[in-house]
């Protein structure tokens, strides 16, 4: 195959790591993936599971995923499986569907065009992608060695070009080819070098570390839904607290929470830090215990330090507080979305986080039943106590709400002193409460 490449190709190594050197057993691979390998080699193609999985399988984990890579063309695979979709416009793929299972097989690809492919650059960086090649060429064009490695379903060995092999085994993450380039062509990979560190325990490799402080800024380039999806695999996969971290250490948090980063470094006490640290390792503790974990919630606690900054500063300006807590939480959701395209269906309930907040210091019999009957209370309590890192002032406010949950309707109402209109009722309806109500006008914050 002839090609021009306006960089020189890393050093292609051919290394095969036979069968009962590398650990890798079938039974720890998906039957799925396995079906789709043998009905591929069947046909006459090759056949390699590839990428993460492979990765994954020689360090003992799980894999989340299983890919295949093969010489088959996308509609050369659909031909041989009934269960076959083809997608993508960037990268043209094939899924085979079992069920809720999808394996993904992708066609060899190369990185070098010889003008003869569906190839596209716009500004250094790949907006479409569909050169196919070897097999070589497939794993020079992937991002960390570790990330390169390909199983034969011929003969079970493991094929290395890139030293991904004894990088897996040293656990690092080191980049194919000049780290400058590859993160010029897709900043993305910044952040999947300190994603799979902290997923992996993985060190980045001090060449790929190098750059990325001084090219952080380039993911203000990427699309704002890729980097929500990132941000979720960064932040609700088990490793929440290590990927903040690594993200602080390399630079990248005023690329993705520009304005949360600035009133983290403008908060001398270091609560507004302790405070999403919290957050971050009460996040990991759910996902270990397999406990729900919502966007809506995490948000809440990312760009907690820009709300409150923004608050503030509303208020500081004579803004009356609802206005300026609408406001605040209005611009910051604006702001943020053009870095992170985080849904509405998430933003809407993370600012409900936030306004609720401001009713916690209200003890008004009404209030406090209305309120404990909000059906966002508990996200809205859980996020009181996380504030408690940053305000530790808000000891009573946490005790008693905490108290007022656990207390029947009669305690909490015996609490709260005699009821203001008589009657024994410690937790009327809504409706009889509306209609008692005498003085609407003194309620104005709903
Ligand atoms: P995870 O375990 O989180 O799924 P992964 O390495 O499998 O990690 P995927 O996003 O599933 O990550 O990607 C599968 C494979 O595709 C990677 O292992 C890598 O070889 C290649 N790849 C993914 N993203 C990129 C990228 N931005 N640049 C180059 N290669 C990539
Ligand atoms: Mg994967």
């Amino acid at each position: 195959m002839s090609h021009h490449s306006d960089r020189p190709l890393p050093s292609v190594k051919h290394d095969v790591i036979e069968r009962g050197d590398h650990g890798i057993s079938r039974k720890q691979i998906s039957p799925n993936a396995l079906r789709v390998l043998y009905r591929l080699k069947d046909g006459g193609f090759d056949a390699y599971l590839v990428g993460g999985a492979v990765r994954d399988l020689l360090i003992g984990g799980a894999p989340k995923d299983f890919d295949v890579a093969t010489n088959a063309t996308p509609e050369e695979v659909k031909h041989l499986f009934r269960n076959c979709r083809l997608i993508g416009r960037r990268f043209r793929l094939a899924h085979v569907m079992f069920g809720r299972e999808i394996i993904e097989v992708a066609t060899f690809r190369a990185n070098s065009d010889d003008g003869s492919g569906d190839r596209e650059m716009e500004g250094g960086r790949l907006v479409r992608d569909n050169v196919y090649g070897s097999i070589e060429e497939d794993a020079v064009r992937r991002d960390f060695t570790a990330n390169a490695l390909y199983y034969n379903i011929e003969d079970f060995s493991v094929r290395d070009f890139v030293g991904g092999y004894e990088d897996v085994r040293h656990r690092v993450l080191r980049l194919i080819g000049e780290p400058e380039d590859r993160y010029r062509e897709d900043p993305v990979r910044m952040l999947r070098a300190v994603r799979l560190a902290s997923k992996l325990d993985f060190r980045i490799d001090v060449a790929a570390a190098e750059p990325i402080p001084r090219l952080a800024g380039l993911l203000n380039e990427s699309s704002s839904a890729r980097l929500f999806d990132e941000s979720l695999k960064l932040f609700m996969a088990g490793h929440a607290e290590a990927s903040w971290l690594g993200l602080e250490t390399h630079g990248l948090l005023p690329a993705l929470f520009p304005d949360s980063s600035a009133a983290l470094r403008a908060d001398e006490t270091g609560g507004l830090r302790r405070l999403l640290l919290t957050a971050l390792r009460n996040t990991d503790a759910r996902i270990r215990e397999d406990r729900p974990v919502t966007p809506a919630f995490l948000f809440a606690a990312l760009l907690w330090p820009a709300y409150a900054a923004e608050l503030a500063s509303l208020e500081a300006g004579g803004l009356e507080v609802h206005l300026a807590q609408q406001r605040a939480a209005d611009r910051v959701v604006m702001h943020q979305v053009q870095r992170i395209a985080l849904p509405r269906r998430f933003s809407i309930p993370m600012q409900e986080i936030w306004m609720l907040q401001a009713r916690f210091p209200d003890r008004r019999r009404k209030r406090v039943f209305r309120l404990l009957s909000h059906p966002r209370f508990r996200a809205a309590y859980d996020f009181l106590e996380l504030r408690q890192q940053a305000e530790p002032e808000l000891a009573d406010e946490v005790a008693f709400w905490r108290d007022a949950q656990e207390l029947s309707g009669d305690q909490l109402s015996a609490r709260l002193g005699p009821p203001r209109s008589g009657g024994g009722d410690p937790q009327p309806s809504r409706k009889r409460r509306r209609r008692r109500r005498r003085k609407p006008a003194s309620e104005s914050s709903e």
